[in-house]
């Protein structure tokens, strides 16, 4: 199944904001390569909505903390649809509550590599493919950030944040690397979003209980996150590139 139209590869794509990001991609026109790390079933369950819609899509495993598997997954892409226009590093982690004095090295580098080196890696392989300067056609990356990376998260994962913070330096320094080359690479910060993340780090209720802090009331929407990201991987944001857009509900 070669692509005609565009192809968009989202990490992380399973669930959450990446899961509504396929699904808005494909809306949009893109054969979309769904990534995921466990959850095939998610996955499958994105790529059989999508084809339902009449839209193209395929699943494919591989861990962003693993360099291998970033490989394959980007070599899975070439192979099936022969192409990337956009890709979105939005697979990410977060880890249970702490301070800063009990975190151990094993923490500290399972959150790094898998926000910070995959995103990175990943990066790499996109503009690889797409950057004029080796053959590409060019294209838009955009990055998830988050809201942590300017408030710190303190006494729940200052870690997290920081690997955040790193991905807005990356955004903002391949932006400029690339910007010659046909790729623009922007990211979206979002503030606290109605996923299951919150529960993979041990605070299922977080939503709940932060509510009434949040400006508006509420917790954003996967829906909400993933238009920002459709919107910097269009061509209305062609003038675009370098910026952290917050997604965040006035936070
Ligand atoms: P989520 O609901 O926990 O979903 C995580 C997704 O990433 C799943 O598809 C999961 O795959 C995949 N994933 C996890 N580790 C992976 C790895 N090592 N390799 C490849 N895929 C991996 O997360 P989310 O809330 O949608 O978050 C998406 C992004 O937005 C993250 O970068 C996060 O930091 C950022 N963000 C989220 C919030 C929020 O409040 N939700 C706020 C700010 C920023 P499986 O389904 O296979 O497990």
């Amino acid at each position: 199944m070669s692509a005609t139209q565009k192809v968009l590869l989202v990490t992380g794509g399973s669930r959450g904001i990446g899961a509504a990001t396929c699904r808005l991609g494909a809306k949009a026109g893109y054969s979309v390569a769904v990534n995921y790390v466990s959850n095939q079933a998610a996955a499958d369950a994105v790529v059989d909505e999508i084809k339902a819609g009449g839209g193209q899509a395929f699943a494919v495993r591989g861990d962003v903390g693993v360099e291998a598997d970033i490989l394959a997954m980007f070599g899975a892409v070439d192979r099936v649809f022969g192409r990337l226009d956009a890709f979105v590093n939005n697979a990410g982690i977060v880890d249970v509550k702490s301070r800063v004095d009990e975190m151990d090295v094993a923490r500290l580098e399972r959150m790094m590599r898998v926000n910070v080196t995959g995103s990175f890696l990943c990066a790499r392989e996109a503009v690889k493919r797409m950057s004029t300067r080796h053959g590409g056609k060019g294209g838009a990356i955009v990055n998830l950030s988050s809201a942590a990376a300017r408030l710190g998260a303190p006494g729940e994962y200052v870690d997290y944040a920081a690997s955040k913070g790193a991905i807005d330096t990356l955004t903002i320094g391949l932006a400029r690397e690339v910007v010659s080359e046909g790729i623009r690479v922007n990211a979206v910060s979002p503030g606290i979003t109605e996923t299951e993340i919150h529960a993979s780090g041990g605070q299922p209720d977080r939503v709940e209980r932060m509510r009434d802090l949040l400006p508006m009331k509420r917790a954003g929407t996967s829906e909400e996150v993933a238009s920002a990201v459709l919107y910097l991987l269009s061509d209305a944001a062609s003038y675009i590139t370098g910026a952290i857009l917050n997604v965040s509900g006035g936070r």
